[in-house]
């Protein structure tokens, strides 16, 4: 995609219906969305955050990452919020062939698997976010069919953006969000200076306004 904005438009929804974008919902629900973790600069201090607001996420964390970072990814478990899959080596899913793509996931998903931890049991969670968003028709069929459910977002807070400032990340996020929408950030050295600025605010923001943050669903029946 040449043009990215911060509200995914209908039409590219339309394009890929069976990739989970949003959820319909009449509850003031927000499914806020960490990815490229585990890092120890940041996922720790997300995690503090996310406790002060008694609020939870999903992690989708790259598998290499969790090698390194094995207990980090331990304590989002034990933390109570979702898993999910993104890649083991954070591949482009337009460079790569399917079969090398699915190889690649489903190593992060074995990583997952051998770094779990009780009470939380990952063998029902498949949920994969492809990186850069970067995902083929064919390669997301495929993944379906492996008993993936493909996340995708309906706001993207450009938290990893120079360009974006740490405000401009904070209002883009609290202007365009709905209940119901799943919103991107990384919990990565690299989209800090926004994260740190951006999610506080957007974390106060919403519970004044009597919303709760919620991991996403893991069943996807
Ligand atoms: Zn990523």
């Amino acid at each position: 995609m040449l043009f990215v904005p911060v509200k995914t438009p209908g039409f590219i929804k339309k394009l890929l219906p069976n990739f989970i974008w949003e959820y319909t919902t009449t509850q003031k629900v927000l499914y806020l969305t960490f990815d490229d973790g585990p890092t120890p600069e940041i996922t720790h201090w997300t995690l503090k955050l996310l406790q002060q607001f008694q609020a939870k996420a999903t992690f989708f964390c790259i598998g290499k990452n969790i090698e390194l970072f094995p207990d980090i990814f331990r304590d989002i478990i034990l933390q109570g919020h979702g898993i999910g899959n993104h890649s083991h080596t954070h591949i482009k899913g337009w460079q790569i062939n399917t079969a090398k793509y699915l190889s690649d996931i489903n190593q992060a998903q074995r990583t997952i698997k051998n770094y779990t931890v009780p009470p939380k049991n990952t063998n029902a969670k498949r949920l994969f976010r492809p990186p850069y968003g970067q995902i083929t028709p064919k390669q997301g069929k495929v993944l379906i069919q492996e008993g993936y459910a493909v996340v995708t977002w309906s706001i993207l807070s450009f938290d990893w953006d120079k360009n974006t400032t740490p405000e401009s990340c904070y209002q883009n996020i609290i202007k365009h969000t709905k209940a119901g929408d799943i919103v991107v950030f990384h919990d990565s050295v690299k989209a800090s200076k926004n994260l740190m600025y951006a999610l506080p605010r957007v974390l106060a923001y919403f519970s004044a306004r009597g919303y709760q943050f919620h991991a996403l669903p893991e069943s996807f029946n």
